[in-house]
This record gives structure tokens, C-alpha cells and sequence, in this order.
């Protein structure tokens, strides 16, 4: 394990960032001087979690974050400082609602299978006006802006900035594009275990806000920032690998797809949970705007309405890009790094666990145009029926801790509670004169 007292010394960092995600999916830290590390990467720092979103209460005892040293990164950006995914612990013993043991936790259940899950994820952001109001590029107007070269290069110092950390990092970079909305970018990094697919999909949203803040912009994975734009998608990929040995479990080129049985069971599994993994993979009430939207200035919304699959069609929840692994489409920017892998590998193993069929895949529809020809499940209109969908779902619940499914619902229940206080000007211009 990384000794971080002697890596202070090695790269000449001053302050550790001990590095959590709560279950709002917001990064908190504390700033430890490097002559403190050797400490805290013993005793851990400390945190009220009242204080954060967490389901905790003020007289709830100081939970402490251990650093999962291996995973420290000295910020590309910022040379003095490092950051360091942690775990957190209260009164000696992990906290079960925290996102990164909900991940650990069923990465554990996975492996006691034989399984071991790998993640590659693509993380769109769009790049605005520190006030938040609008694109950060004027030009960058064309109703088809995917791929377009002078509008990526208007941001090369930022886009560079970052594959550039990417690469010095190891994590594997092999493109950078401008995306279908305007002022939408998007970069690919090599999948890896989900749990490090987790901690660097966390790191880089961090890496990506503070270099575009770097360059007097602002950078946004809301799912619609722009109602009639393109939003954030966050699409998943997944491969279940053997724990020892490197095989990979989802391939079978006997099948059409080049998908196993125990793919098939698993993609069965994500079907089933559709509804209620919404309440995980597309958290805040703006990713409704994302998913079932009316077509985008481009021409598509490139999101999932309903809760289907099929081979190399992105109009679908889920797509086959490859033989061996899958394209979950449905997540969004919003999503906990953390809770977005461990509901996919939940709904997943309860699908293998109970070798669901997913039926045949709808290889030739197109769902945008032909989606009322086929007979499928509508995805959730609001985060209230995802959240009801989850909180219905037992199954799933229990595949990822009771304790956390609980806190969680109570969690967003509160959110939508709070929401539904707030009057629209679309209803005030609906409703005064009635
Ligand atoms: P697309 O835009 O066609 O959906 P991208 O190239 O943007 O595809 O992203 C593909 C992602 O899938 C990358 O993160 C890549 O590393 C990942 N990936 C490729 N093969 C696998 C695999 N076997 N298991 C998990 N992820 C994979
Ligand atoms: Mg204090
Ligand atoms: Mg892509
Ligand atoms: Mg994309
Ligand atoms: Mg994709």
C-alpha cells in the first residue's frame, strides 16, 4: 500500500484532499497538510455526517474517512495538492449507506460468484458562462455540432488540458470529441474495474469543473441544462471477467451478439430492474428532461424512452456495440460514480442469480420513429415514480443494503418533497387566470 507520508516526499505535494462522495453523489474533503498525513492516513480524518448528505443525525458520533492510498492522484492542475478516495468508518466499523462501500459491498458479492466487473463510462459535460446561463462559445450554433472540428478547437486548451492529465495519469485516453448539443464535449478513457472506473469518473468531473474554471468557464453534467438540447448522458459499459483468470464471461461468439448466457441473464436483470435502478442511474428531477424528451435540435435526443435492447442501435436503452459487452445508455450525468456502478452490477446479478431471459433484442427498430410499434415498458416520467419503483423494488433493495436503500429513499423523497414546494412560471402562466 502507498505510504503517503513518503509520497509527499517523492512528488513534493503539500496538502491531501481526503476525498469522499456522499449519497447526493457531492465530493467533500478535508485539506491535510502533508505533515499531518502520516496521521490521517492511520487514524483517518474526521467528519460530522449530519453535516453532509448522508442520513445521519447531529448527535450521531464523528465519522472518520481511511484513505484508500492507492488510489491518490496529485491533481494535474495543482501539483501541490493530491486527492484520495476514502472510506469511511464510524465507531470502528464501516458506514453501510456510504456509496463507495455500497460498491465495495457488491463488488464483494459479485466476486463470491466467480465475477469480476469491468466499467468503461462516457462522462458528457458541457462547457458555459460562469453565470450558468448559456454556452460558453457563441459560435458554436450549427443545428448538427457532433464532431465539429473548429468547435473543438475553439476549446483545445481546455479539451487538451485534460486528455493531457488523462494520459500522465495512465488511464488509457483514445478520444476527445465536440458532442450533439452545442458546447457539449465528451472523452473516452479504457474501461477498468469499476471500482477504480468509479473513483476516476469521480475524478474527473472534479479534474474537468476545475480546469474549465482554470480557463474562466464553467463545465456542467446536468442532464438538460438546455431544454432544447442534447443532455448529459453518462452511458455504461460492462464486461463480468473471471476473478482469476482472464477470461471474459460475457463473451460467446456462438452467439449472434457475441453475448453469454450469463451476459443475456444479466442484461435480463437490467430490464427487469429498469424503473427502479432510474432512482440510481438518473437521480435528480432535471434527468426526466433528459430521457422521454421530444427531439432535440439535432435530430435526436440519443436517449432511451423505453425499456428496450438490441444490437448496434443507440435508440435503445440498451445496445451491443461489440461482442462481449454492453452499452447501458440510460444513466446521466447526475449520477453517483459510486451508486451508478453498484446498481448496474446489482440488477445484473439478480438477473444471473435468477437466469432471467431478456428476450429477443430489437435489432431494426427505431425506437425514435417506431417506438410505438413495439409493445415495451415506458421509463419512469418522473423521479418520484423511479423512486416509488425503487422503493417497491425488494429485490434490489436488498442486493444493495438494506441500510442504504432506506437512507437513500428517504433521501430523494426529501428532495421531491422539496421540489414539488416550488411554483413553475409554467404553471403560473397555466393556472392564474383560471
Ligand atoms: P460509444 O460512443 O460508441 O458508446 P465510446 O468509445 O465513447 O463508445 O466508449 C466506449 C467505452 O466502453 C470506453 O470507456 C471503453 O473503454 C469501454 N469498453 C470497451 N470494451 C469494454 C468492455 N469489454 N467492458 C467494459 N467497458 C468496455
Ligand atoms: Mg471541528
Ligand atoms: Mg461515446
Ligand atoms: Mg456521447
Ligand atoms: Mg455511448
Amino acid at each position: 500500500m502507498t505510504d503517503l507520508a513518503q509520497f509527499a516526499r517523492d512528488t513534493g505535494v503539500k496538502y491531501f484532499l481526503i476525498n469522499f462522495t456522499d449519497l447526493r453523489g457531492v465530493q467533500r474533503s478535508k485539506l491535510v497538510p502533508a505533515p499531518a498525513i502520516g496521521m490521517v492516513q492511520e487514524n483517518g480524518a474526521g467528519f460530522a455526517g449530519f453535516a453532509t448528505y448522508l442520513d445521519m443525525s447531529p448527535a450521531d458520533p464523528d465519522m472518520f474517512a481511511m484513505p484508500d492510498a492507492d488510489t491518490v492522484i496529485q491533481l494535474p492542475w495543482n501539483p501541490d495538492v493530491a486527492w484520495v478516495a476514502s472510506d469511511l468508518i464510524m465507531d470502528g466499523k464501516p458506514v453501510s449507506q456510504a456509496p463507495r462501500w455500497v460498491l465495495k459491498d457488491t463488488l464483494e458479492a459479485a466476486s463470491e460468484r466467480g465475477f469480476r466487473m469491468m466499467a468503461g463510462i462516457e462522462a458528457e459535460y458541457h462547457l458555459i458562462d460562469p453565470s450558468g446561463e448559456d454556452i460558453s462559445d457563441p459560435r458554436d450554433v450549427d443545428a448538427k455540432p457532433c464532431y465539429d472540428q473548429s468547435a473543438v478547437m475553439r476549446r483545445y486548451e481546455v479539451v487538451s488540458e485534460i486528455c493531457d492529465a488523462m494520459i500522465s495519469l495512465g488511464w488509457g485516453p483514445y478520444q476527445n470529441d465536440h458532442e450533439d448539443a452545442n458546447g457539449q464535449f465528451e472523452m473516452n478513457w479504457d474501461y477498468a474495474d469499476a471500482l477504480v472506473t468509479a473513483d476516476r469518473h469521480a475524478f474527473f468531473k472534479f479534474m474537468v469543473k476545475s480546469i474549465a474554471e482554470k480557463h474562466g468557464l464553467r463545465a456542467t453534467f446536468m442532464p438538460k441544462p438546455f431544454p432544447h438540447l442534447t443532455g448529459n448522458g453518462c452511458h455504461s459499459h460492462v464486461s463480468i471477467w473471471e476473478t482469476d483468470g482472464d477470461k471474459n464471461l460475457f463473451a460467446d461468439d456462438t452467439n449472434p451478439l457475441g453475448l453469454s448466457r450469463t451476459a443475456l441473464a444479466f442484461v435480463g436483470g437490467l430490464l427487469e430492474h429498469a424503473e427502479a435502478i432510474c432512482a440510481l442511474t438518473n437521480p435528480t428531477v432535471n434527468s426526466y428532461k433528459r430521457i422521454n424528451a421530444p427531439v432535440t435540435a439535432s435530430g435526436a435526443t440519443w436517449s432511451p424512452s423505453s425499456v428496450t435492447w438490441t444490437g448496434n442501435n443507440r435508440t435503445h436503452m440498451i445496445r451491443v456495440p461489440d461482442p462481449g459487452r454492453f452499452e447501458f445508455r440510460l444513466p446521466d450525468g447526475s449520477a453517483n460514480p459510486y451508486l451508478l456502478q453498484a446498481a448496474l452490477l446489482a440488477a445484473g446479478l439478480d438477473g444471473v442469480d435468477r437466469e432471467l431471459d431478456p428476450g429477443e433484442p430489437l435489432l431494426h427498430v427505431n425506437m425514435y420513429t417506431e417506438g410505438h410499434t413495439v409493445d415495451a415498458r415506458k421509463l419512469p416520467l418522473y423521479l418520484i415514480d423511479a423512486i416509488r419503483a425503487f422503493d417497491a423494488d425488494s429485490a434490489l433493495k436488498s442486493k444493495l443494503g438494506d441500510d442504504f436503500s432506506a437512507s437513500y429513499v428517504k433521501m430523494k423523497m426529501a428532495e421531491w418533497n422539496d421540489y414539488s414546494r416550488h411554483l413553475t412560471d409554467w404553471e403560473r402562466q397555466q393556472t392564474l387566470d383560471c
